[in-house]
């Protein structure tokens, strides 16, 4: 596949297995991101079918419809087996193909155990763990599609709430989504069979109880936790300790105009 046949690149990619997964993890910055100009992607690994009340049809409707809400531009479904969802190499492949085709600055995979729920959600950590790894490697493009190799850049985790390992995660940061919360909501009820009135607001409660802690301990209304699998590196002290009220300006520390100590 020449690069002339590949799709516009994209900045930022966000991965897990269920259509609906990446919007209650991670909606209002998907949809920040979106409005700060970025061009950003939704990978579906699975369908998310069978579920109890829905239908591969209505899945793939709600989808489209929670897509079109955050206004991200691409959403991808890898098509690989929902509630059996392994890793190994097929589905490496099938998730590294993808990387190589929309060349991602950045990718977000939604990581983390989640005990009492599916396990396809550990397994999509794994998958996508290793399919950035495998997208960069060379003599194996008849392993993806004919592809060429692609490095992504930067890998990003989005945790799962209920995940207590997460939690002690190094390197998390939390973006506010103050102004994007309500666009969040609005996906998550899109997929309606899913979240019936009272499962609906379930995960509202869940949402927004979650995402208000996490953005109350910055300063913000709301706010998605984020981790990274490196330290943050910073070449300017005060722009991370100080900087993260939104401003790029050299910031005025409070108390740099007070008198020395006499
Ligand atoms: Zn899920």
């Amino acid at each position: 596949m020449g690069s002339d046949q590949l799709p516009e690149r994209l900045d930022v990619v966000a991965v897990a297995p269920h259509p609906d997964d990446l919007e209650i993890l991670c909606g209002g910055t998907l949809a920040k991101l979106v409005k700060q100009g970025y061009k950003v992607g939704i990978f579906d690994l699975t369908s998310g079918e069978p579920t109890p009340r829905g239908t591969l049809a209505t899945r793939k409707k709600e989808a489209e419809e929670a897509r079109r809400i955050l206004g991200v531009q691409v959403r991808v479904n890898v098509e690989l087996p929902n509630r059996v969802l392994m890793d190994g190499p097929e589905a490496r492949f099938a998730l590294a193909t993808q990387f190589r085709r929309y060349r991602p600055g950045i990718v977000i995979v939604a990581g983390g155990r989640t005990p009492a729920a599916s396990p396809d959600h550990l397994q999509g950590q794994l998958i996508g763990e290793a399919a950035r790894f495998y997208s960069q490697l060379t003599k194996w493009d008849e392993r993806f599609d004919g592809t060429s190799p692609y490095r992504v850049p930067h890998l990003v985790y989005i945790p799962y709430p209920f995940d207590a390992e997460t939690r002690h995660w190094h390197s998390q940061f939390v973006v506010d989504i103050s102004d994007t919360i309500d666009q969040k909501i609005a996906a998550v009820r899109a997929y309606e069979s899913q979240f019936d009135t009272a499962r609906f607001q379930k995960v509202e409660h869940l949402i927004r109880s979650t995402n208000g802690f996490h953005g109350a301990r910055c300063g913000y209304m709301f706010g998605e936790l984020f981790a990274l699998p490196t330290p943050i590196g910073a070449v300017d002290l005060v722009q991370v300790v100080h900087g993260s009220k939104g401003s790029l300006a050299p910031v005025q520390l409070p108390g740099k105009d007070h008198p020395p100590m006499g």
